[in-house]
């Protein structure tokens, strides 16, 4: 399937297309999976025979402890998932009826939240070589900036947290697929008002489900704390004693010591994502695409592969996937643009956005996540890369 000018007729086909994605019943290469050891069944085993009573926190605590210390900032709130997580930050920081801006090409997943507590969401156009928000002109400011750190790639900090220098606009950071990410050395999600992480099953680090809110602010997590456990503030003497209406996004402790487990771990599950990410580059060395980009003052943890068609090859990515497909393999969409989702609270706020966010349909249009996980071999990738250079030279 080819695809010629970028017009309506091209976006609602796409759109209709979608269901050309269906679940492999038999994949020999999964898009993810995580990478489970010794260490992480023996912690569990430990929290699942010994976590309760007194200990049924201290898997929960050490984890908000060395999580925070390997992100850099003083404090750290698991969660029952990244999701969750993004709801407390946005609830603690007061985000209601705000003007929040966000990248159109995102997860549902950061959008969600925002429309939860009834804000008004600003879906802005990407960056052509980071597929991340790009914050131009606009007309009004927003109240605050979520910004994703797509797939690994870096949103263009500097000029984000200038602009929210001068403006007093807060940057918010979804790091979720950028654990081990850093920009001029600081770790993706330390850099904001607050950053939040998922570890959920397809992550770089996983505990099945599960997420993490960070900050260095202390009001702010003083509330997103209290806020965590309904409404309850940790300083509270009485029993049963909510103050507020809150939520319950808490991690359980058997959770966590596997996160325990798979943060010891960190710095090799980073290694190998950048290994098979350099594997997949020089397999694909001169082929019409562009892939995540690792500007000199970052570091890209390449939680997905991902690769973009140049425009000129009229190859989309539904295309490139069936032909994976057809070996097996599990390659992923580029995120849609939300603004195309048929949603209707996201409707209301999508029409200049289906007009402006040029680079986000284009690059939607001709992107594919390539498989990335700990026990993947370099066969798989070659299968993998061959397909894709027998696709180019089809055209
Ligand atoms: C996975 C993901 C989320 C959601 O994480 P959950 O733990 O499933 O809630 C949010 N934002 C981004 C960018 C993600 O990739």
């Amino acid at each position: 399937m080819r695809y010629g000018a970028m017009n309506e007729t091209y976006k609602t086909k796409h759109y209709e297309d979608a269901t050309v994605y269906k679940k492999h019943s038999t994949p020999i290469v999964h898009y993810a999976k995580p990478s489970i050891t010794d260490l992480e069944k023996k912690y569990v085993l430990d929290a699942v025979t010994n976590g309760w009573g007194a200990h049924c926190y201290k898997y929960v605590e050490q984890l908000e402890k060395e999580f925070a210390g390997y992100i850099g900032t003083k404090y750290a709130i698991a969660t029952s998932s990244c999701t969750g997580a993004l709801t407390l930050g946005l609830a603690a920081a007061g985000m209601n009826a705000k003007r929040i801006m966000l990248a159109d090409i995102n997860w549902i997943a950061t959008l969600a939240p925002v429309l939860h507590l009834h804000n008004i969401p600003m879906l802005t156009d990407i960056d052509p070589i980071n597929w991340c928000i790009d914050h131009g002109p606009t007309t009004e400011d927003p109240d605050v900036i979520i910004a994703t750190h797509l797939y690994g790639n870096l949103c263009d900090m500097e000029k984000l947290l200038n602009y929210s220098e001068l403006s007093n606009v807060p940057i918010i950071e979804d790091a979720a697929e950028a654990l081990g990410s850093e920009y001029n050395g600081k770790k993706a999600g330390s850099m904001g008002l607050f950053g939040v992480f998922s570890f959920h099953g397809t992550k770089t680090m996983t505990t099945g489900e599960g997420g993490m809110l960070v900050t260095n602010d202390e009001a702010l997590y003083n509330k997103a704390l209290t806020l965590s456990n309904h409404g309850r503030n940790p300083k509270e003497t009485r029993m049963f004693w909510p103050k507020t209406i809150g939520y319950k996004f808490k991690m359980s402790n058997l959770q966590a010591a596997m996160g325990c487990a798979q943060l010891e771990r960190i710095d090799k599950l980073v290694d190998r994502k950048r290994e098979i990410f350099y594997t997949y580059r020089h397999l694909l060395e001169g082929l019409p695409i562009s892939m995540n980009p690792e500007p000199s003052h970052t570091k890209n943890s390449y939680w997905m592969p991902t690769i973009v068609f140049d425009y000129e090859t009229c190859i989309a990515k539904e295309h490139a996937i069936s032909s994976l497909s057809n070996v097996n393999v599990d390659a992923r969409p580029f995120f849609w643009p939300l603004s195309m989702l048929p949603i209707p609270e996201i409707i209301a706020y999508s029409f200049t956005s289906k007009h402006h966010n040029k680079n986000a349909y284009s690059i939607s249009a001709r992107g594919v996540n390539l498989p990335n996980y700990y026990d993947m071999t370099d066969a798989d990738i070659k299968l993998i890369t061959d397909t894709i250079k027998k696709l180019v030279e089809e055209i």
